[in-house]
């Protein structure tokens, strides 16, 4: 059985598990072309083709980074509604 990386509760067998991806691009103007309507999946392959054009040593975490996680539907919930982690207004 495996943990929740953002709560730490033991997500059951019998619960629906959720991978997420976190993608931390630098916005310089010519890595994603913004006027075009691109799907996430045509995104992150232009961006890792162009990292693949960069010297390794210039692609630092202040340019790109990558990171996944595993979490319980709960979080998910969560992390859907407020992705940024920003402030709720008071209800
Ligand atoms: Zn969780």
């Amino acid at each position: 059985m495996r943990q929740c990386d953002r709560c730490g509760r033991e997500i059951t067998q019998r619960e629906t598990a959720y991978h997420i991806w976190v993608w931390i691009v630098a916005a310089v103007n010519d890595v994603i072309n913004n006027e075009q309507e691109t799907s996430l999946a045509d995104a992150v392959k232009d961006v890792e083709y162009r990292m693949g054009s960069i010297p390794e040593y210039l692609v630092t975490s202040d340019v790109y980074a990558r990171k996944s996680y595993y979490i319980c539907p709960q979080c998910k919930e969560i992390l859907l509604a407020n992705p940024l982690g920003g402030s709720l207004p008071d209800t």
